[in-house]
């Protein structure tokens, strides 16, 4: 049973080229289906999250940090009584615009594209992916997903300003997203947070002395598991400690969304989309906590020194090529070359270079820029 507001497939708005009914899958299903099968979803496997495979296999990846994301929205969204394939579609494609590297991929990919007086963004990126360069299908080209995953792919993590952006007009920028594409922006940060302390752990670059000083709802969930468990190595009361945050965090986002829900008199689909806010939030303890999660990541992992050398590397590898290919166009593979004849260079190097897995730029910097 779905609650009021949530959306449901009967009314969707369908999709750019209308297809007939599947016999036993609905058209979130289906389009779920679609992005698992996308080559850009299998390439995110070798495809930085914040650890590259120099560290250690067990580590996040952007394939297996989707799938983490995946999982906490579908418990979220069932919670809540939204719709559950439709939140699960969106998690599942909510980073496949990604370049390699991470954010040191992203910021290199963007700095190169505004010495050209455009810009890089993921999210703008992974439309482009599903509407276009996903080739699977005689019929049509890219994956032709409903209207509503195609929303949420721009319209989970942020706003577009629709006179900025009147390319995106169809997509009711002056609306808010529906609630199943509210909650993967903030699914999203419970998977990396508690998953970046957990990997920041294993890799030693965090020490559990380090979180329990930094991160004071660790501390709070440390002192109450360590006499339960004072003979267990520390590795799992670390783990004790880090689900009960984990659990926090979704807990409180499933039951402080809905009171919000409650309080704004929210009964419809149409209700969500015209409040004046999103609703999908946690309560102001908890948000607390999240960004104190948040921003000791940001000082102690994503900037700390031991990484520094890793991003330095993967900067200048996308800057290099980028330069590369907008000198030797010729050198790009004939798909992009011809794209080039069609559409600007700097557009065709960007969006090659962003499809890239991590392995496969590195071979690309080692024939052109390296010359081995
Ligand atoms: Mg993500």
């Amino acid at each position: 049973m779905l609650a009021g507001y949530a959306v449901q497939v009967e009314r969707s708005r369908g999709r750019r080229f209308p297809e007939p009914l599947h016999p036993y899958r609905n058209d979130y299903q289906r389009d779920r289906d679609r992005v698992i099968h996308a080559r850009a979803f299998r390439r995110l496997e070798d495809k930085t999250q914040v650890f590259t495979r120099r560290y250690s296999d067990h580590f996040r990846n952007r394939l297996t940090h989707t799938i983490e994301v995946a999982q906490i929205t579908r418990t979220v969204a069932g919670a809540l009584d939204l719709n559950v394939d439709l939140a699960e579609a969106l998690a599942l494609v909510h980073d496949l615009g990604h370049p390699p590297f991470g954010h040191a991929g992203e910021k290199a990919l963007d700095a190169a594209m505004r010495e050209h007086g455009l810009f890089f963004d993921h999210n703008l990126h992974a439309l482009r992916i599903v509407e276009d360069f996903e080739q699977r299908y005689a019929a049509f080209r890219g994956l032709n997903l409903t209207f509503e995953v195609r929303e949420g792919i721009i319209k989970h993590s942020r706003d577009y300003d629709a006179e900025q952006h009147p390319e995106l007009a169809e997509y009711l920028l002056n609306q808010r997203p529906p609630l199943e594409a509210q909650l993967v922006d903030l699914t999203d940060e419970i998977g990396y947070n508690t998953a970046d302390l957990d990997d920041g752990y294993e890799a030693r670059l965090l020490t559990l002395e380090q979180i329990r000083a930094g991160v004071p709802v660790f501390e709070r969930f440390f002192r109450h598991v360590e006499p339960i468990y004072p003979d267990a190595p520390e590795k799992l009361q670390f783990n004790e400690a880090l689900k009960r945050v984990f659990n926090r965090l979704v807990g409180d986002l499933i039951t402080n969304t809905q009171a919000r829900v409650m309080q704004a008199g929210i009964e419809t689909l149409a209700d969500v989309r015209l409040h004046p806010k999103r609703l999908a939030a946690f309560s102001g303890e908890v948000e607390d906590e999240r960004k104190q999660i948040k921003d000791f990541l940001y000082y102690n992992l994503y900037y700390s020194p031991s990484l520094a050398g890793e991003k330095d590397d993967a900067e200048c590898v996308v800057t290099e090529l980028f330069a590369f290919w907008m000198k030797n166009p010729s050198a790009l593979p004939h798909y992009y070359h011809e794209k080039a004849e069609r559409e600007s260079l700097p557009r065709v190097v960007c969006d090659y270079i962003a499809g890239m897995t991590d392995h496969f730029i590195i071979g690309q910097y080692e024939k052109y820029c390296l010359g081995k």
